[in-house]
């Protein structure tokens, strides 16, 4: 199991030195109103352009800062003014300190920066600290607004769900969410609980964005395509079931490995399991992290 979680952990959180990414090409998908939602290697980004300056959310891994900088360069002649990153993970926060050597504010949670600075090491990975240059300007604790290009940006933290750092940045007018990776549309999500993450803070998250969101929302998911409130009630509804799974047995006394015995997940393995994370491993990080109360 800890082979496993280590082997998952460097797709999902992201060890740039152990992937080859010459092969990776950036693209765009536009959402009008000058938002963009960018796919290469590691988490989506948000972009929005005008005459403000380009704001970028999330930026990937570092060795893809070149090929990120060239597909906004593409989109727009104005450089990334403000770089917001959803949370923590190398695979959104890799390419800080490129950007900022190129002029960007960095923006952020202030636990993002305070876990960038002092890195992480557990049983299951070790991250080292970032260097200064990748650290983030300027965090919050709960919210910012940053009005650029014609818009509102809304930036509202969300507690203890994939991380105890994320960020949701909602540009309401517009309809577009960027939810980081409190939103894995393709499959079952990570919470990665040696960073502050709950399944209750997660489903709490996402029910706090679908309470903002409408049906004309479009929703940047951390990974996978990108979806809508429609998609975001599914993703709530399978968390939902999936605890309530575990807690019946949790309660009865049962030790992880005979909840993993005794649930069924067949009805939700379809559409969820195959991404990073399998049934086995859904069920564990939902019985781990109710635990420990949440
Ligand atoms: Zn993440």
């Amino acid at each position: 199991m800890r082979k496993f979680i280590a082997a998952m952990l460097l797709g999902v959180i992201g060890s740039a030195s152990a992937q080859d990414f010459s092969g990776v090409e950036i693209t765009s998908t536009d959402l009008g109103g000058g938002l963009y939602m960018l796919e290469g290697a590691g988490g989506n980004l948000g972009l929005s352009v005008g005459p403000d300056g380009a704001f970028l959310i999330d930026d990937q891994f570092a060795p893809l800062a070149g090929k990120i900088q060239a597909a906004v360069a593409k989109l727009t002649d104005q450089p990334v003014r403000f770089l917001l990153n959803t949370h923590w993970h190398g695979d959104h926060t890799g390419g800080n300190a490129a950007f900022a050597q190129a002029g960007a504010v960095l923006v952020a949670h202030d636990n993002v920066h305070a876990r960038l600075r002092s890195g992480s090491s557990n049983a299951e990975r070790s991250v080292p600290p970032a260097p200064v240059d990748a650290l983030p300007h300027l965090t919050f604790s709960q919210s910012a607004t940053l009005h650029l290009n014609g818009h509102a940006v809304h930036a509202f933290h969300v507690e203890r769900a994939h991380t105890d750092g994320d960020v949701i940045v909602h540009f309401e007018e517009a309809r577009v969410m960027h939810m980081g990776d409190v939103f894995f549309s393709n499959g079952y999500p990570f919470i990665d609980l040696a960073s502050g993450g709950t399944i209750t803070g997660y489903i709490d998250a996402q029910k706090a964005a679908y309470e903002r969101a409408d049906d004309a929302t479009r929703i940047i998911p951390g990974h996978g395509a990108l979806t809508d409130k429609a998609g975001l009630k599914e993703s709530i509804d399978m968390l939902e079931a999936v605890r309530g799974r575990v807690v019946v047995l949790l309660m009865a006394g049962r030790s992880e490995d005979e909840v993993v015995a005794e649930i069924d997940l067949s009805d939700l393995s379809e559409r969820w399991d195959g991404g990073f994370i399998n049934g086995e491993t859904m069920i564990r990080q939902v019985f781990r992290s109710l635990q420990t109360g949440r």
